[in-house]
């Protein structure tokens, strides 16, 4: 399918237009970011492999009724899209306690939540993407309350979803982010951007071994080779066969600031 012109770039991602009216192709770049852009690289790979677990499991979503913007994956690094206006909103969804939660509450690390946890952040780099309570969402008219329901129910739904899912083979859905895009052409809110290692915590079951982003952000390891092995335990590795695994030096300790 013929790429159009750059409707955006994010961090991780390009949005181009394409031949089909109110659709967009989703390209997944291979850079990786932390810390608000501070620390950067590139990863040869993680974009296919996001892509194809992103396509995995928009897929499975739309199966139990969660429209999103997926239309189809066309190649291993892009997707054809619904064009959607994205609310400026961040939903955090937790299941157990870490991360910027544990260092803005002083929770306990690993703590199990008794309910998952919604958390909203407004979509603001300059700004480092502060936490915003339901009525600045209400004030600001970033959202109206009906909406703002249909999006919390739709999140406990996901959450439920992927926790099962990934459970299923041995992995644990610490958390995730996700973000919702109002379409013209449904007349209605849709799930859009990715789901993938970039945006979750997978903690392996039974070592707690992390298989996402934190391998990065932390200096944990091989970021590909967590990546692959969330790809493969979901069964949909086979396409990624032609991906080397990068040898990275080994781990080095890093401080982090204190924000
Ligand atoms: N997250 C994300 N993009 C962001 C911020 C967070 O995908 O811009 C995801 C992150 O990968 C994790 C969850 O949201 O799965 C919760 O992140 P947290 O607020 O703990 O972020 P931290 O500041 O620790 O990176």
């Amino acid at each position: 399918m013929k790429k159009g012109k750059k409707l955006y770039e994010g961090k991780a991602k390009i949005l181009y237009a394409s031949p089909e009216k109110n659709l967009a192709i989703q390209h997944f770049k291979d850079d990786a970011t932390a810390f608000n852009n501070q620390k950067k690289a590139i990863i040869e790979g993680k974009g296919i492999l996001n892509n194809r677990i992103s396509e995995h499991i928009f897929s499975n979503l739309n199966q139990i009724g969660i429209k999103n913007h997926l239309i189809k994956r066309i190649n291993m690094r892009e997707q054809l899209v619904k064009i959607v206006e994205i609310i400026p909103i961040e939903f955090v969804i937790r299941n157990i306690a870490t991360g910027s939660l544990t260092k803005r509450l002083g929770i306990e690390e690993g703590t199990v939540l008794d309910y998952p946890l919604i958390e909203y952040c407004l979509k603001n780099d300059d700004l480092g993407d502060p936490l915003v309570s339901r009525e600045h969402i209400l004030s600001f008219n970033w959202m109206n309350v009906m909406e703002l329901e249909l999006i919390n129910e739709q999140c406990k739904r996901i959450n439920d979803f992927l926790q099962g899912m990934f459970r299923g083979v041995g992995i644990k859905l610490v958390d995730f982010k996700i973000e919702f895009g109002r379409s013209s052409q449904d007349n209605n809110i849709i799930l859009a951007d990715e789901i993938s290692p970039d945006t979750c915590r997978l903690w392996d079951s039974t070592t707690e071994k992390k298989l996402d982003k934190d391998i990065f952000r932390k200096d944990l390891g091989n970021l590909l080779e967590g990546y692959q092995e969330v790809a493969r335990r979901l069964n949909i590795l086979h396409e990624q066969s032609n991906i080397r695994p990068i040898k990275f030096p080994k781990p080095k300790a890093v401080k982090i600031k204190k924000k």
